[in-house]
C-alpha cells in the first residue's frame, strides 16, 4: 500500500479517493473549505430557514459513473424523480404544456407519438440531430442544429442545461457526447435524476463515511497554497499547519478548478472562459407531481425544481444576468412560476444563488485547452470536470476525471 494526497474534496477529488481506497492506498484529502462537495454541496440557509443545495443538480440514468458512484455509496435510495423517462415543459408564450417521453428502447418510435414528441416538431427535424452526432470539434450546437420547434422547444433547453453554455457558442461535439450516452440509447438512459433531500446526503455525506470507514483522512479547512517540485516530481505541499513532505512512492490527485490549479502549476493550459449560473430558491410548500420539475420556455426561468417546502428555479449560461440585484431576479421570476405552476400567492421569502464561475464555458475553443490527467509529473495527475473528459463540465465528468486520475497514479504508486 502506498500513500495517496487528494487535493480538492469535490465530486471528482471524492470519485478519486474513493477509487484509491478501493485499490488498496492510503488516502489522505485535503478541502479548502469547511465543508466537501465543492459545487455540488448543499447548506442550511438562514433566511430561509430550511437546507438548500448550492444550485439545482439534475442527472440521467445514462450516466453511469453517477450510477456506479451513487450504488459504491449506497445513496441510490435517497433520489427523487420520474420513474420513465419524462421531461415536461411549459411555453409562457403560448401557455401550452406538454411532456416529452421518450419511450425506453433505442428504436425511437416517440417521435412518431403526438403525446410523447414535441408539439409543431417535423419529423425531419429529428433527423437533423444526426448532423449534431457528426459534428466536428470546431462546430457549435447552432452552427448544425436545424432550426424549428424541435430545437426551440427541446434541444436548445437541453444543450444550455448540459453545457452551460448558448447554443450559438456551445461545441457541438460535447453535446454530442452528452446525447450519445442518453438520448441516443433510448429512454431508458434518460430517465431524469435529482436528489430528495440534497446534493451532499446523495453524494457528499455517504461518500465521507464510506471512506472514513475505509480508514481514510479527510481534513477540511486545509488550502494547499503551493507544490514543490523537485526533479520532475512533486516534492512538497504547502499546507496550513506547515509543509507535507511526500515520501517517494506518494502520490497526488490534484482536483481543484482550473484556475486553482493553474495557480499551483504555472504553465499550466486549462480553460479560461466560464459561465454563470444562477439559482433561486421560493418558500413555497406544493405537491411535486410525478415528476418534480418542469422546463419553462419564454421566461427568464429555465427549470423548476418542486422539492420540500421549496421551488427552486435554475438559469443557466447566466453572465448575461450576474450583475442584476437578487431583488429584480426574484420579483421577475416569481410571476413566472405562479404562471407556470398555476400559483396564487404573493412572494414568499426567497434566496437568489449566484454562481460565477459555475462551469468553464464549454465552447469548441475552451474545450480545446482541457488537460489530460498526467501532465508530465511523475506522481501528479489531475482531476476536475475541467479537465479532457470528453464531457461537458457535469457531475458525471467530474466522477469519471476522478477515476481517470486514480487509475493514472496506479502504475506510480
Ligand atoms: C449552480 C450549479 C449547478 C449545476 N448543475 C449541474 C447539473 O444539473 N448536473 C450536473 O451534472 N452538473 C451540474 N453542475 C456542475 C457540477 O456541480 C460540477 O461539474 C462538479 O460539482 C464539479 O466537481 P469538481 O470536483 O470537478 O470541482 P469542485 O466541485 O469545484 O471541487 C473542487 C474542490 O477543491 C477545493 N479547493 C480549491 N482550492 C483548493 C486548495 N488550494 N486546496 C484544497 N482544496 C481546494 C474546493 O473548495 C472544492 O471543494 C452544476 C454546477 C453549479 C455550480
Amino acid at each position: 500500500m502506498s500513500r495517496v494526497h487528494v487535493i480538492g474534496a469535490g465530486m471528482a477529488g471524492l470519485a478519486a479517493a474513493l477509487a484509491l481506497v478501493d485499490a488498496g492506498h492510503d488516502v489522505i484529502v485535503y478541502e479548502a473549505g469547511p465543508a466537501a462537495g465543492g459545487r455540488c454541496r448543499s447548506y442550511h440557509d438562514k433566511e430561509l430557514d430550511c437546507r438548500i443545495d448550492n444550485g439545482n443538480h439534475l442527472w440521467l440514468s445514462g450516466n453511469r459513473a453517477i450510477a456506479g458512484f451513487l450504488r459504491r455509496v449506497g445513496s441510490e435510495g435517497t433520489l427523487a424523480g420520474p420513474a420513465r423517462s419524462m421531461f415536461p415543459f411549459y411555453d409562457a408564450a403560448t401557455g401550452e404544456h406538454w411532456t416529452v417521453e421518450p419511450n425506453a428502447g433505442p428504436i425511437p418510435w416517440w417521435v412518431l407519438a403526438p403525446r410523447r414528441r414535441v408539439p409543431g416538431a417535423r419529423l425531419r427535424e429529428y433527423a437533423g440531430l444526426l448532423a449534431l452526432l457528426r459534428a466536428g470539434p470546431d462546430a457549435t450546437v447552432a452552427d448544425v442544429m436545424p432550426h424549428g420547434a424541435l430545437n426551440d422547444r427541446l434541444i436548445e433547453p437541453l444543450v444550455i442545461a448540459a453545457l452551460n453554455t448558448a447554443p450559438a457558442t456551445g461545441s457541438a461535439a460535447l453535446m454530442a457526447a452528452v446525447m450519445r450516452e442518453t438520448l441516443m440509447r433510448g429512454g431508458s438512459a434518460c430517465i431524469p435524476a435529482f436528489p430528495k433531500d440534497g446534493l451532499s446526503a446523495t453524494f457528499i455525506d455517504p461518500a465521507l463515511a464510506v471512506l472514513r470507514d475505509a480508514g481514510a483522512t479527510i481534513h477540511v479547512g486545509r488550502r494547499i497554497s503551493a507544490l514543490a517540485v523537485e526533479g520532475g516530481r512533486v516534492a512538497t505541499l504547502a499546507a496550513p499547519h506547515g509543509p507535507v513532505t511526500l515520501d517517494v512512492g506518494d502520490g497526488i490527485v490534484l482536483a481543484v478548478p482550473a484556475a486553482v490549479a493553474q495557480s499551483l502549476l504555472p504553465g499550466l493550459t486549462a480553460p479560461e472562459a466560464f459561465e454563470s449560473i444562477v439559482n433561486l430558491h421560493y418558500r413555497h410548500d406544493m405537491a411535486p407531481g410525478p415528476v418534480g420539475f418542469v422546463g419553462l420556455l419564454g421566461t427568464t426561468a429555465e427549470w423548476v425544481f418542486v422539492k420540500p417546502g421549496v421551488v427552486s428555479v435554475t438559469i443557466s449560461a447566466a453572465n448575461r444576468l450576474i450583475d442584476r440585484p437578487a431583488s429584480d431576479l426574484a420579483a421577475t421570476v416569481w410571476p413566472e412560476l405562479c404562471a407556470a405552476l398555476g400559483i396564487a400567492k404573493p412572494m414568499p421569502a426567497w434566496r437568489v444563488v449566484k454562481e460565477k464561475r459555475a462551469t468553464f464555458a464549454a465552447t469548441p475553443a475552451e474545450n480545446r485547452k482541457r488537460p489530460g490527467a498526467r501532465i508530465g509529473l511523475a506522481n501528479l495527475a489531475l482531476a476536475g470536470d475541467w479537465t479532457d473528459t470528453g464531457l461537458p463540465a457535469t457531475i458525471e465528468g467530474a466522477i469519471r476525471s476522478g477515476q481517470t486520475a486514480a487509475a493514472a497514479l496506479e502504475s506510480v504508486v
